[in-house]
């Protein structure tokens, strides 16, 4: 809870040592974030990564709501981007 603050004032406070929540492999950018679990994501997994079924009750796609992590900012685009 006490990171509602930074989350709805500025944003996802991303991790400095991400580590990826599905294979718990160490990140270095650019990775994946998931905006509604609060979790890094390496390429492949962030691809394959579905939240939750809410998220699916929601519209939600797999690998929709990560985002890519470069230069220490989030991606404005919803979803990783092919390749690799
Ligand atoms: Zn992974
Ligand atoms: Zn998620
Ligand atoms: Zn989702």
């Amino acid at each position: 809870m006490d990171d509602v603050i930074a989350w709805t004032n500025r944003g996802p406070r991303l991790p400095e040592s991400p580590i990826c929540a599905t294979c718990d492999s160490d990140l270095a950018e650019p990775y994946g974030w998931c905006a509604g679990c609060r979790a890094a994501y390496c390429l492949p997994c962030g691809r394959k990564h579905f939240c939750a079924p809410t998220c699916a009750a929601n519209g939600c796609h797999v690998g929709l709501c990560v985002r890519l992590v470069e230069g220490g900012a989030l991606s404005e685009t919803w979803g990783l981007p092919d390749g690799e």
